[in-house]
């Protein structure tokens, strides 16, 4: 039996909460245990979708600026292919690692299904810190790292995107490295490149319009009226940024968001547009004219009726879970929320939109990107957000009534719904040879 959501165990000695379990890829196995036992899955299927197919692990040396080598620690995991190529962003960050890079490949498998998108998981990520190399060193890195990786990669095998500290110039590189060590231009083989390198209208905002309609979708499940709602969100990056613009737009009151450094809080309503032309001066949302100071770890726990988590994994936990007062959590983020912390949630009535539903809208945009590169044939703006909606008022409605059928909260009815999808792409396809 599973003991995925049995309360926290209680330590026999001190009877103190047994520290909590923060590995990222042990609560991809856990959330997964516990759906795929809730749904029946059988044992041999369960055995091989809980592991990854396949995991690259990299040394990367590197010639600096100044004439010395490092070396760089990197990964590519492949989670699944059952249901077509496998896709899933590169992190750049000091603190990634393998397990964790192991978990959000996981993450997009479920995520893709949940969309329903014809994609498999996969995840990217090289310890470093972005910030502290120069911008010929960072090509370097990237170039080296996307050789590393070709044999996984490729339009139809494996294709990756941005994800925390990489963008549509990283992707660039990656996309050139693999084109001319493959004899022909290949757009296909990344997702959210530059627009006249073959990226889509609309992928630089799809995560944070992906997890608006999901709110959308919420609200008007809990009977929340969006115009005048109140909103904090962790992390002032390409989600949480553009949510915040986007949830202005739609009357919510965002009245705090915080950044790596600290956050503000104006319970007023924060003006979002100056806020984004400040942080693109200063590097930073503190020190923002006539807001309050607020830490990250505070804004968690603030009043207000949505909070979107949208920076890193493990932000809600046993540590806070009691204190947070919003509604509707929404997770920007990949793992923001421990699966103790989400029982608690779920038991003191908040509704969590989870993160292989709330953050789907990226990687669905980037489906549109790779049809349109392939097809060579782009769409307009208004065509990619039109489809992205549909796509998300569908998963957000799949998953809910999946979660209502089995009697669980949004994030299990997810999993099964995905669990289901992939479980049932393998069974037909077979296992080879
Ligand atoms: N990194 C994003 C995610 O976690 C996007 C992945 C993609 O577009 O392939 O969903």
């Amino acid at each position: 039996m599973s003991t995925a959501r049995l309360p926290v165990p209680a330590d026999p000695i001190t009877t103190a909460p047994v520290k909590e379990d923060l590995n990222s890829f042990r609560i991809a196995m856990r959330q997964f245990d516990y759906a795929a036992e809730k749904c029946g899955l059988e044992a041999g299927l369960c055995e091989v979708l809980r592991r990854p197919r396949r995991a690259l692990s990299l040394s990367l040396p590197v010639k600096m600026d100044d004439g010395s080598i490092r070396v760089f620690e990197g990964f590519r995991v492949q989670h699944n292919s059952a249901r077509g190529p496998c896709k899933g962003g590169i992190r750049y960050h000091p603190n990634v690692t393998f397990d964790e890079v192991r978990a959000l490949a996981t993450w997009m498998t479920w995520k893709c299904a949940i969309v329903n998108i014809p994609f498999g998981g996969a995840k990217g990520g090289i310890v470093c810190d972005p910030h502290k190399l120069s911008h010929n060193e960072l090509e370097r890195l990237t170039r080296r790292y996307a050789y590393e990786i070709s044999p996984l990669i490729g339009p139809d095998k494996d294709i990756p995107a941005p994800d925390v500290y990489t963008d549509a110039q990283v992707m660039a590189w990656i996309m050139d490295t693999y084109s001319m060590t493959h004899g022909s231009s290949a757009p296909g083989v990344v997702t959210g490149k530059p627009l006249f390198l073959g990226g889509s209208l609309g992928r630089n905002e799809a995560t944070a319009r992906g997890c608006l309609f999901t709110v959308r979708a919420a609200c008007k499940e809990l009977g929340i009226n969006l115009s005048g709602a109140t909103v904090a969100i962790q992390g002032f990056g390409n989600a949480g940024s553009i949510a915040a613009q986007l949830l202005a737009k739609d009357g919510a009151k965002v009245i705090a968001v915080s950044d790596s450094r600290a956050g503000v809080l104006d319970r007023a309503g924060l003006n979002v547009e100056e806020l984004l032309i400040f942080k693109a001066k200063t590097g930073s949302v503190l020190g923002f004219p006539s807001a309050e100071v607020i830490s990250s770890e505070a804004l968690i726990e603030l009043q207000c009726d949505i909070l979107i988590p949208a920076a890193l994994e493990n932000q809600i936990t046993m540590q806070n879970a009691e204190r947070v007062k919003a509604r509707i959590v929404a997770e920007a983020a990949n793992g923001p929320t421990t699966p103790d912390a989400d029982l608690l949630l779920h038991n003191r009535g908040i509704m969590v939109i989870p993160d292989v539903l709330a953050n789907a809208g990226g990687v669905t945009v980037s489906y549109f990107e790779w049809v349109q590169d392939l097809q060579e044939l782009f769409w307009d703006e208004d065509d990619v957000n039109r489809r992205l909606e549909r796509v998300m008022t569908k998963a957000f409605a799949d998953v809910h009534a999946t979660a209502t059928k089995y009697s669980v909260e949004l994030r299990t009815g997810a999993y099964i719904l995905a669990i289901d999808r992939v479980a049932n792409a393998m069974r037909t396809r077979g296992i080879w040879p």
